[in-house]
């Protein structure tokens, strides 16, 4: 197939089809996609520089770690010291294996993230519509396009209407393109002029189309420049990029004290051999092997946790700047409200319809207020039902189960089927009556919508108003009612259309109002007779002179979990704002609801427009709802936000979101209602669109920054404790070499490779979410981590030294009994230290052992590991140790409770602070 490629544009439809062997009014069948996904593989580009297994762990060979300790091996080696090599050697081994575990874990659940990612498709099968995902695509396949979404494989259009797509990524081009279905009289047109096709990786900006399937995956014109296009290196976070940093200052300390270690040694009379290989394995103590492992772990798991709470996470960095949102900035329909519409209210010149009773006050209506019964209508509310209906993409399906009829599509439109099926005006036969032949589609900087359709002879009963229109063609609008209203010059009254005037405007204004602020999303409905078919025609042209119908109310309840999690975001010091396409007063009853509202101020989109950059600022500090905002103005708020020091995350869901996505800090898309468009644009999907899910993928945000900063404090203060014992040794014990490489190594991996990973899984911890977010300009160390680290360190080295200085005798060997208690008691108050490190300020009893039972397991294995190498005959030959007596074992425990004790005394203080001094 890929050789007729070019051909795909000279050929009419119906030939493309019936080479491929589709039929658009059946797609295929599902055994023949079956067999073709078979034949033509997934539909997907092959990524490129993805890392293989084998290479993820020969780079675990590679780092300057390992290639220290290779080096110390082959040293040994020459110096004659085969145990040594030998052990050596197996301990790389080992660090390369925990490595490339971890890693592998990281980038599998990560990839299984990306797989999730994968757009849905709306394609034809076996005679009706489903979704299934991009990935499944075959030739042949038939696929519908609309608004939002990428073009998800090469495709022949079959139907456009009003179809633009935007093919930057293929052609360079910004502009989007209208897009046709005839044959092109041109073969081997550029990639730009090929107006009948659609293009993978391209956007749909404007309108819907049907198109089949004419290539996939690598086959594909994206798919033969991807293998031309770079891979993309995976993000470094900037907290592993600072780390890095942090670890390559380390391995730089390291060398310097290896280079005194081996200066000290050799003045005093060591032999050379012995003092280097000390030398080597001093500089590996000082580096934190498990850094590196250790914080893509907790990143990668942090996000698998944030997704079994609904959170997606698209960029590996976002796990972390989650932790210091201070503003989260919030669509208010589906994400704030449950997005379930229903209409409550119509209300036309002359009546008002109740229609559950829902509604919280009786509104005053564009006249008085009349009840009606259900069923027979007066003629304008039947009418303005019926343009509801018309003006509408959403369906109604048949519920097997209740036997109703639910919506299908946008929740506003399903409401207004729904609500014109209860009052008997079927939704169904008046669309089939009334052939759709034109339309402007909805869009977010409008605000409403047009269809054009053919008037039939004679009118259903609900369009009897219209009886007296001459013309073959009525257009039909519903949108918001203040921008309907500047496009009306007629208003519908009492069967005839009357101008529209001031007084008027007044009123219908006035009855907009009121249902606005009642929490109701209200729709205004008109229509214009117009006389040709203006299929083609821009939203400007259809959408003017229209006579005023009537308005519809209706409610989207808030969501029930969302009033908690405002409270939750201002406890931890965190700005709800709420930016919403809908009337200023439905945002103030529905954010006033919530809580979000703090002074029920309220700007329009307009009211931005007019402020001058100052004055933008001054108000961005001061209101939290910004309604009849269109996507540009909330671009400008995400800017000033930010440039004021804020770090903002942002939902959006159309097209036209994604560049204020892209601009903030966490760009959110909905996982349900959201385009494809914004969906690429996000750093973060919500699965559930709810505003939540924000707040708990916060909270999780913060707890990983947490135990990454209880890592990097746990491991860096044991460190100092092991290079202070290195260095102290010849002066305070009087033994020349503390610690044994082997025994050196041995820790290492026993504290950064065990008892660290523990620390990565800490759970939240009570106060999370009651303090204020951390600055996104604070460095890792700061709060109070220097001071830790230094004093832990120093409290933990010179205990080490005064156990080896207890039991050292002058002449004492290496190997001997006060050899085997500092490294002994170095394990246990290690154990002792990552314990009381797991909270910053709880107590160990308050947070309660069995609260990260990982680490307790880890715990048990450390201690029973150091057993094994102290007991196990054989292993203390391998590593140069003398069995401990028990109360020589129960000195080196003991020393473990006086460290951990040590660290929850200095916690208690921090809790006796006031709240201020605490860190952030
Ligand atoms: P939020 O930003 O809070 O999620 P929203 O995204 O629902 O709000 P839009 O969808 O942009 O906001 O809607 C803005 C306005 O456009 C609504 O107040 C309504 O008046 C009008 N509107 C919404 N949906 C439709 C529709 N399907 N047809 C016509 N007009 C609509």
């Amino acid at each position: 197939m890929p050789d007729e490629a070019q051909n795909w544009t000279t050929q009419d439809v119906a030939t493309v089809l019936r080479y491929l062997g589709s039929d658009p009014e059946t797609g295929l069948d599902s055994s023949e996609a079956r067999s073709r996904l078979q034949r033509y593989g997934p539909n997907e580009l092959q990524e490129q520089g993805g890392r293989g297994p084998l290479l993820m762990l020969g780079e675990q060979f590679s780092s300057t770690m390992v290639l220290i300790l290779i080096g110390a091996a082959v040293i040994s080696a020459f110096l004659g010291k085969p145990t040594e090599t030998v052990a050596i050697t197996a301990i790389v081994l080992l660090f390369a294996l925990l490595g490339f575990v971890q890693e592998y874990r990281a980038e599998r659940a990560m990839a299984a993230l990306k797989q999730l990612a994968v757009p849905v498709v709306r394609v034809r099968r076996d005679g009706s519509v489903r979704e299934i995902s991009a990935r499944e695509l075959v030739p042949g396949d038939i696929v519908y396009l609309e608004t939002g979404n990428l073009v998800p494989a090469d495709l022949r259009l079959i139907e456009s209407v009003n179809l633009r797509i935007q093919e930057a990524a293929l052609t360079g081009e910004s502009e989007p393109v209208d897009k046709e279905t005839a044959a092109l009289q041109k073969a081997d047109l550029p990639l730009a002029e090929r107006r009948n096709m659609a293009y993978m990786g391209t956007v749909v900006t404007y309108g819907r189309g049907t198109a089949v399937v004419v290539a996939t995956g690598m086959e594909t014109e994206l798919g033969r420049i991807a293998e031309l296009l770079q891979a993309v290196a995976p993000e470094a976070t900037p907290l592993q990029r600072r780390l890095d940093q942090v670890g390559k200052a380390l391995a730089v300390l390291g060398a310097v004290v290896a280079v005194l270690v081996l200066v000290i040694g050799v003045l005093r009379g060591e032999p050379l051999n012995d003092m280097f290989l000390t030398a080597v394995s001093v500089a590996v103590a000082v580096v934190p092997e498990g850094l590196p492992a250790v914080v893509t772990v907790t990143l990668a798991l942090g996000a698998q946790r944030m997704l079994a709470r609904n959170a997606l996470i698209r960029k590996l960095p976002a796990v972390e700047t989650l932790g210091s949102v201070t503003i989260i900035a919030s669509d208010k329909t589906g994400t704030l409200t449950i997005n379930r519409m229903t209409v409550t209210v119509i209300d036309v010149a002359g009546h008002t319809l109740e229609l559950t009773g829902t509604a919280q006050r009786p509104p005053s209506g564009l006249a008085r207020p009349v009840e009606e019964p259900l069923v027979e209508q007066p003629p304008t509310i039947a009418l303005v039902l019926a343009v509801g209906a018309l003006a509408n993409d959403a369906s109604l399906q048949p519920d097997p189960e209740s036997g109703r009829y639910l919506p299908v599509g946008d929740p506003t439109e399903g409401a207004l089927l729904v609500a014109s099926r209860q009052a008997g005006i079927g939704p169904d036969a008046l669309r089939a009556a009334l052939p759709r032949v034109g339309e402007a589609p909805f869009d977010s900087e409008r605000k409403r919508m047009t269809t054009v359709h053919r008037l039939p002879e004679p009118l259903p009963s609900s369009l009897q108003p219209l009886q007296n229109v001459a013309t073959p063609f009525v257009a039909f609008t519903k949108g918001a009612v203040d921008g309907l209203l500047q496009i009306s010059t007629h208003v519908w009254e009492d069967g005839r259309a009357v101008p529209l005037t001031d007084a008027w405007r007044e009123r219908i204004e006035r009855a907009n109002e009121q249902l606005a602020a009642n929490g109701m999303r209200v729709l205004g409905m008109a229509f214009r007779a117009v006389p040709v078919e203006k299929a083609e025609e821009p939203a400007e042209a259809l959408e003017q002179a229209l006579t005023f119908a009537g308005l519809v109310g209706m409610i989207d309840p808030p969501r029930p979990e969302v009033k908690e999690a405002v409270a939750t975001c201002k406890r931890a010091g965190i700005r709800p704002l709420m930016i919403t396409g809908d009337h200023p007063l439905t945002a103030r009853f529905i954010a006033d609801d919530l809580g979000i509202a703090t002074n029920g101020r309220v700007k329009t989109g307009q009211d931005l427009d007019r402020l001058s950059p100052v004055e933008l600022a001054q108000v961005v500090g001061e209101v939290s709802i910004y309604a009849r905002v269109a996507p540009e103005h909330k671009l400008r708020l995400v800017e000033d936000l930010r440039a004021q020091g804020h770090v903002v995350a942002m939902t959006g869901d159309g097209v036209n979101d994604a560049p204020a996505l892209k601009r903030a800090d966490i760009g959110v898309a909905m996982g349900i209602t959201g385009t494809d468009v914004s969906k690429e644009a996000a750093d973060m999907v919500l699965v559930d669109d709810n505003f939540a899910t924000i707040v708990s993928a916060i909270e999780e945000g913060r707890v990983i920054y947490d135990n990454i900063r209880r890592f990097v404090k746990f491991s860096i203060a044991g460190n100092v404790g092991k290079v202070l014992v290195m260095l102290l040794a010849p002066v305070l014990v009087g033994a020349n070499v503390a610690l044994l490489p082997l025994q050196l190594l041995w820790l290492n991996l026993l504290t950064d490779g065990l008892l660290g990973l523990g620390l990565g899984m800490e759970p939240a911890e009570r106060e999370t979410m009651q303090r204020p977010p951390r600055s996104p300009q604070a460095g890792l160390f700061d709060g109070g981590l220097r001071r830790h680290i230094a004093w832990v360190g120093v409290l933990i080295g010179f205990a080490a030294l005064a156990v080896g200085r207890a039991y050292y005798e002058p002449g004492d060997v290496e190997g001997g009994t006060w050899q085997t208690m500092i490294f002994t008691a170095l394990a246990f108050m290690q154990i002792g230290q990552a314990l009381a490190s797991r909270s910053t300020e709880s107590s160990l009893l308050s947070i309660g052992l069995r609260s990260n039972r990982p680490m307790l397991f880890l715990v048990l294995i450390t201690i029973i590991l150091q057993l094994l190498v102290i007991y196990v005959p054989f292993l203390d030959a391998f590593f140069n140790i003398t069995p401990l007596a028990l109360q020589d074992l129960g000195v080196a425990a003991f020393l473990g409770l006086v460290v951990l004790a040590a660290i929850e005394v200095e916690k208690w203080l921090l809790r006796r602070r006031p709240q201020g001094e605490r860190r952030g």
